[in-house]
This record gives C-alpha cells, sequence and structure tokens, in this order.
C-alpha cells in the first residue's frame, strides 16, 4: 500500500499500534503537541519534536538561514506552549549539504539561539551529518509543566466556547507574497509596496510562538483542550475534535483575520477563507473553555500580554460533526485536514 492511501496521520495511528505499551509515567502518550511523562507527584515533563526539511517546509531562496533557524525552534516551543508548559532543553539535529559554508551552517544556530533567549531555555546537545543536497533540521525539545496546569488536545466538553489568541492567514499570505515576489510575475508583486505586507511577510518568516498566552490559560485551570495551529485552523479543530470525541461549529464571520491578509489575498485573487482554514503555520492557540469562564480568562490574558482573543465557535456533541457556519447560518461540513504531506 501507498503512503498516499493512508496520509500522515494515518501512518501515525500504525506506528502507534505498534509502539504503545501501558506505562504508568505517561500520563500522554503519541496524538497530542507533545508527550507528559511524570517526573514526581506534581511535576511532568513534556517531550515534542519537529522535523524542518527544505523544499517542504522552507526554501532558500525566500528565507534567510537565520529566519530558517528561528523557525525550527519557535514550532517546537510551539508545542510545548499548547501544553501548558515552559521549555527546557533542546537537542538539534542537523543535516548539510558541502554546499553550505560555516557562516550559513553558523547563521542557523543564531536564529535557534535568539528563541531559546528570548524564552530561557538552552541547547545541550543534537547531532551533525552531511546530507546529498537539503538541510534537514530537527529539533527536540523538552518542558516542564505542573500536572494541574497540563492541557491537552483531549479535554474539550459539549457547549465550551471554541477561541483562538491573535490572528489566523498571516503566515500564509507572507508565503504566496514572498513566492509571488520570487516568481516571473514580480511586477504584480511590485503593485503591492513592501510596506503594505511587511506584517504578514514577519508572520511568515519569524513567527512567535504564544508561550506566555498558554501559561496564562493553562495556569487559569478553566481551560479544558488547548492545541498550537500549525497547519490550519481546520485541521486542528479536527485533532481537538478527535482526541475529545465531540463535534464542533465554527463561525466563518468570527475568525480573526488581519488587514493585511485580507489585502493579500484580495492582491493575489486568492481565498482568506482557504489561508486561514488549511494554511500553514500561525502558531497562534486554539483552546476551548466554558461559557461561564470565557469572557474573565480572556481579559485576564489581554490585560497582561495584550493579546486579543476571538470566540469562534462552539464544541456539539460528536454526533454533530465539524461544521462551519456562514453569517446567513447556512452550514457546511470543515474539510479537517491540513497540509498534505503524502
Ligand atoms: P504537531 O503538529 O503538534 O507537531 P504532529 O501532527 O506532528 O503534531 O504529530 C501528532 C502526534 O503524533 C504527536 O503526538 C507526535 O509526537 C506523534 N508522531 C508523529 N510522528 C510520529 C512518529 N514517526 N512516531 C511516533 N509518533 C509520532
Ligand atoms: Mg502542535
Amino acid at each position: 500500500m501507498k503512503l498516499g492511501q493512508i496520509g500522515e496521520f494515518g501512518l501515525i495511528a500504525r506506528f502507534k499500534e505498534k509502539v504503545f505499551r501501558p506505562e504508568k509515567r505517561v500520563v500522554v502518550g503519541i496524538g497530542d503537541d507533545a508527550a507528559a511523562v511524570r517526573v514526581s507527584s506534581k511535576q511532568l515533563l513534556l517531550l515534542t519534536t519537529d522535523i524542518l526539511v527544505e523544499g517542504v517546509h522552507f526554501d532558500r531562496r525566500l528565507q534567510s538561514f537565520w529566519q530558517i533557524g528561528w523557525r525550527a525552534m519557535v514550532a517546537n516551543v510551539s508545542d510545548i506552549a499548547a501544553m501548558g508548559g515552559l521549555p527546557s532543553f533542546a537537542l538539534v539535529s542537523i543535516c548539510l549539504p558541502q554546499t553550505i559554508s560555516i557562516e550559513q551552517a553558523e547563521e542557523i544556530y543564531d536564529g535557534m539561539q535568539a528563541v531559546a533567549d528570548e524564552h530561557h531555555f538552552q541547547i545541550v546537545g543534537g547531532d551533525t551529518v552531511s546530507s546529498p543536497r537539503d538541510v534537514v533540521i530537527s529539533i527536540g525539545l523538552s518542558g516542564d509543566v505542573e500536572e494541574k496546569s497540563l492541557v491537552t488536545r483531549g479535554g474539550a466538553r459539549t457547549g465550551d466556547l471554541i477561541c483562538v489568541t491573535g490572528e489566523l492567514g498571516g503566515s500564509q499570505a507572507g508565503l504566496a507574497m514572498l513566492q509571488l515576489a520570487n516568481s516571473d510575475q514580480k511586477s504584480n508583486f511590485a503593485s503591492l509596496p513592501q510596506a503594505e505586507w511587511s506584517i504578514v511577510r514577519d508572520r511568515h518568516l519569524r513567527p512567535q510562538p504564544r508561550l506566555k498566552e498558554a501559561r496564562l490559560l493553562a495556569q487559569s485551570g478553566q481551560v479544558h483542550a488547548m492545541i498550537d495551529v500549525s497547519d490550519g485552523l481546520a485541521g486542528e479543530v479536527g485533532h481537538i475534535a478527535e482526541q475529545s470525541c465531540v463535534g464542533a461549529e465554527i463561525y466563518r464571520e468570527k475568525i480573526p483575520v488581519g488587514s493585511q491578509t485580507q489585502r493579500v489575498a484580495r492582491h493575489l485573487g486568492l481565498s482568506v477563507l482557504e489561508f486561514v482554514l488549511h494554511g500553514g503555520e500561525d502558531f497562534e492557540l486554539i483552546f476551548t473553555i466554558s461559557p461561564a469562564k470565557a469572557a474573565g480568562v480572556i481579559e485576564k490574558v489581554r490585560q497582561k500580554t495584550e493579546t486579543p482573543i476571538s470566540i469562534i465557535g462552539e464544541v456539539l456533541p460528536a454526533g454533530e460533526g465539524i461544521v462551519l457556519v456562514s453569517p446567513q447560518g447556512n452550514r457546511e461540513p470543515l474539510l479537517t485536514e491540513g497540509y498534505r504531506h503524502f
């Protein structure tokens, strides 16, 4: 059978079946943003890893080596944040072709270290090998979380509100513009001045993990489920629904989209909704919370971080599926597939 027939998540499910062994210390195994294992009666160790492959996750013509390093590390920090934890130690494995200079290799490290400095954790090891052609960066990151602050994808309850931090779709809009700027249709690109899309460009090139927001949400004790957006809103809501055995409705007009994202989509003749639902790595947080607690928690996060939080939907019983609701009240099934690796 070909990989394309079962896809990334079908394959992961098969791996999971092979490797699963009951073990008391594993509080969260395969299937969440990070694994959580018990290290003491109150503390859990979080473990996550992410791999970035040239030509799949990044393009040297569009991004600097510093930016590639930054982004590789942010993807991991974002997964630790989504569990409610704080990052602690990183291991970095890197495959480099002969064509890369020492300076370029060091730039990747400067980008990764900038994230580590900003979020107070350390790179403590890794592995370095040669690659026939492409750059590959694989980072493993640990984190710490008190058991009472742990938030998984699996705790959403029917009636919860579905919320998201910040804005969605910006990273994909930035990528689309960067690709255009690098293509033979440069003239179309030049008609939208740089300043008009600097925010979305930076959303793609220098994404920020929502670590502080995640900690506040987790420590409130009120958030039932949480995930970071690394694969588009639809796929992430799908993961929460699957792990929590619930359905969901998302109100289309409530999804927060920045004005630059809207403008870029218009300029390129592309769908903003496509950027948001199936686009790339905004690294925002999606979480669910009971309606009675939502306003207080949202206000507290806004006061402490200035990050707005939008209520974009509601958790439904499993039988209702996952639906997108239009402003007129039309309901259509939401395709929950994110980026297709196979
Ligand atoms: P995220 O997008 O949050 O990084 P992924 O979709 O990459 O999460 O992974 C989903 C879950 O599957 C995670 O728990 C991850 O650890 C697990 N997983 C992914 N690939 C493998 C693999 N090859 N072997 C074991 N577990 C895996
Ligand atoms: Mg994740």
